[in-house]
């Protein structure tokens, strides 16, 4: 952690209001020590940005991607993303969080983004038209905010990933690209290992998406509960996450 400039920031923190210093190099940030970078990746339809928090060592091999909100009403996770950033530092793992995929949908808590696409739908592997609150756009990677995740993966190249959602309750661990991993996180996160078919058959979803262009790494989606306590929220899902893959803080 570089030390420079934390008496700057920490003066220019005294005289301003709560919320309007913006940590552009979180390197600073001394009640962050776990934040190593902050960036923007991307921006919503409604020109809201897209922000990714990196966490732990940068240097480590073993790089992780998780992206919470993709729907933007399953705010849940976001409180987790939040209880990781926040912590005490990381080691590990190289960490990039993105806490909030659909920040229009997120602001008006609706599934979709701002032109009513459903963002896990809008992936380019098994596309297909549909409608309802399954909109797919009128093509894959029709969306400002899914581009923007194909950018940043393809960037990265996580090993491992997460994308967060709710209501449904467990963890599909078929196919995840690595079950050891998966059943680990199962265990630690406490949900039930079960099959996710997306009502029919799963078409455009960043998992589907992942793993075919990432076919070393390993993609889980978490389905939580509808309404977890802030217990689980900020303390058990967010140490059960770094425990998957033996990061410590
Ligand atoms: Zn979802």
């Amino acid at each position: 952690m570089k030390s420079f400039g934390v008496a700057t920031v920490s003066a220019i923190a005294l005289v301003l209001p709560l919320g309007l210093v913006s940590p552009a190099s979180a390197a600073v940030d001394e009640k962050r020590p776990a934040v190593v970078e902050t960036r923007v990746i991307g921006h919503s339809v409604n020109g809201r940005a897209i922000t990714a928090w990196r966490l732990g060592s940068p240097n480590s091999s073993k790089k992780v991607l998780l992206l919470g909100a993709m729907h933007g009403n399953e705010r849940g996770a976001v409180k987790t993303l939040r209880a990781l950033r926040d912590g005490r530092a990381i080691e590990g793992a190289d960490i990039w969080v993105v806490p909030v995929v659909n920040p229009d949908g997120y602001a008006k808590n609706t599934r979709q983004n701002a032109r009513k696409v459903d963002l896990n739908r809008n992936f380019s592997t098994g596309w297909k038209r549909a409608g309802g609150a399954v909109n797919s756009g009128r093509k894959a990677f029709s969306e400002p905010e899914s581009r923007a995740i194909r950018r940043f993966a393809d960037e990265i190249d996580p090993r491992y990933t997460i994308s967060f959602h709710q209501p449904l309750n467990g963890i599909d661990i078929r196919e995840t690209g690595n079950r050891a991993w998966a059943k680990r996180l199962a265990a630690q996160i406490r949900l039930p290992k079960r099959a996710f078919d997306c009502f029919s058959k799963c078409h455009g979803t960043y998992s589907m998406w992942f793993r075919k262009h990432h076919p070393q790494s390993a993609v889980i989606t978490v389905e939580m509960t509808k309404n977890p306590s802030n217990k689980y929220l900020e303390r058990i899902a967010p140490r059960a996450i770094l425990r998957s893959f033996n990061a410590t803080r």
